[in-house]
This record gives C-alpha cells, structure tokens and sequence, in this order.
C-alpha cells in the first residue's frame, strides 16, 4: 500500500534551481514501495469554495507566477490525465457528506508540477488534482484525506504540495539568496509541528494556529499548509519525516509519509 506523502515546493524555481529539496524530490520515487498507477495532487495553488477534481482531455501545463525567468515559462509537463479516477474521487468525498465538482478544463498549475517535474520527469503517470478549501481549515481536510485514504490501496498516491512554511512577505530577509540562514521564527514553528506530527499529537495539529509558536507569521494564509492535512489524514496512523530543509532562510521544504 502507498503512503500519502506531503512535499513543500517552495518556491516555483524548485523546478530548475539545484536545492537539497529538488534532490530529495528527485529520489521520491524510489523512497516508495510500488510506482503509482496515478498521482492525485492537492495543490495549494488551486482554492475553491468546495471540493473540485480536474479532468480535461489533456493536462495543459499552467504557468501561474509572475516575476520568474523564461526558462520556468518555457517548461511543459503533458502528463496524462485521470478522468475515470476523477470520478472515484469525487464518488469518495461525496459519499462522505462533501460534494465535489468534475472541472473538465483546468490542467496543473505549479504546485502541481513544479515538484513533479523532479520527481517523474518524464510525465508519463497519470495526474489530477484536487483543489483545497481555504476558508474551511485544517479539520475540513483532515476529514477529505480520511475519505481518499482508500485510494492508497488502488495505487493512487495522494500527494500534498505546499509548503512548511510560507510568510512570502518576509521574502526581503533573503536578500535573493538560497541558502540565506534560517530565521529563528521559522525554526520554532517548524521544530512545534515535527514534533507534533512525530508524536501523532492530532488535535495539537487540528489547532496549530493557536497552539503552535510563530503559527500566523509562518502562514498569514492556510493554502500552503492544508496540503498537509489530507495527506495526514489519508495515513495518520504513522508518520515518517523524510526531508528537512531551508530555502531564503524562510521556506522550509520539509516532506512527510503518512501511513
Ligand atoms: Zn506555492
């Protein structure tokens, strides 16, 4: 049976500038028991107001960042899509009390493919993605990886992609540098959540927003952090830490197995 993994992708430059977490990235593949039939993303770069699920005739590649260089604009990933999984998805969640929509155009943006394009570079296992519910927190996700976990016995990897920790406005302190030291506000969120996340202490997690050091200056906004919760929820009953990293002192790429 797969894990459900969570990844930070930090940001959109992971897809073509040397990390340790693109290293990482790289050997996800083989960190895993069996090559997934398909990948179900939760990107935090696709928020609606209730569940969606994409299934388009082809996985048109979304390019949604501003200010970055051509190179990152000029990469494809045409992996194929998964309408029929699509429809077990939205089956699952529905069944579950959480109807959820079928969006035949929208493709993958990059919360989607950035660490994909690492990790299976030649985009040849089926991708969809599953949008996050900003304003609904962490328990409502919780609740949406229970309901897919069945899904890790089909084959399907449930990937999380968002981010450890995601204060962009702090981005200055960086200085544009990569491997700018960590800031101390970053660390004590960050070192919270392992431990939580290690002692499987669930409802410290449900509630880290007033029980975690640093919670709202980490996350000024949930998208890049509910990622994580529907893979905890998928496989809460074990928890691996398999990658711990910093990028501009504020992003941590940390990645987690669940189950
Ligand atoms: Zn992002």
């Amino acid at each position: 049976m797969l894990p459900a993994i969570f990844v930070s992708h930090g940001s959109p430059m992971l897809a073509i500038e040397p990390a340790e977490a693109r290293d990482f990235l790289a050997d996800l593949p083989r960190l895993l028991p069996e090559r997934p039939r398909a990948i179900l993303v939760i990107s935090a770069h696709w928020e609606r107001l209730r569940p969606a699920v994409n299934a388009p005739a082809h996985n048109e590649t979304i390019h949604d960042f501003g200010d970055f260089p051509q190179a990152l604009f000029d990469l494809q990933y045409p992996a194929p899509p998964a309408a029929d999984l699509a429809h077990r998805v939205a089956e699952l969640l529905t069944a579950g009390g959480m109807p959820t929509d079928i969006d035949t155009r929208r493709g993958l943006d990059h919360g989607a493919w950035a660490p994909l394009i690492v990790a299976w570079p030649d985009a040849n296992v089926p991708v969809l993605q599953l949008s996050v519910q900003t304003r609904l927190g962490p328990e409502h996700h919780f609740r949406l990886g229970q309901l897919l976990a069945p899904l890790r016995e089909e084959g399907v990897l449930i990937l999380g992609s968002g981010s450890f920790t995601h204060d962009l406005s702090s981005f200055r302190i960086s200085g544009g540098r990569i491997d700018a030291p960590e800031q101390d506000w970053v660390r004590s969120f960050a070192d919270w959540m392992v431990s939580a996340l290690r002692e499987g202490r669930i409802d410290d997690l449900l509630n880290y927003r007033t029980r975690a050091p640093e919670a709202v200056h980490n996350h000024p906004t949930e998208e890049h952090l509910l990622p994580l919760y529907v893979a905890l929820g998928a496989g809460a009953d074990r928890t691996s830490h398999l990658h711990q990293s910093t990028t501009y002192g504020i992003l941590r790429m940390d990645a987690f197995a669940f189950g």
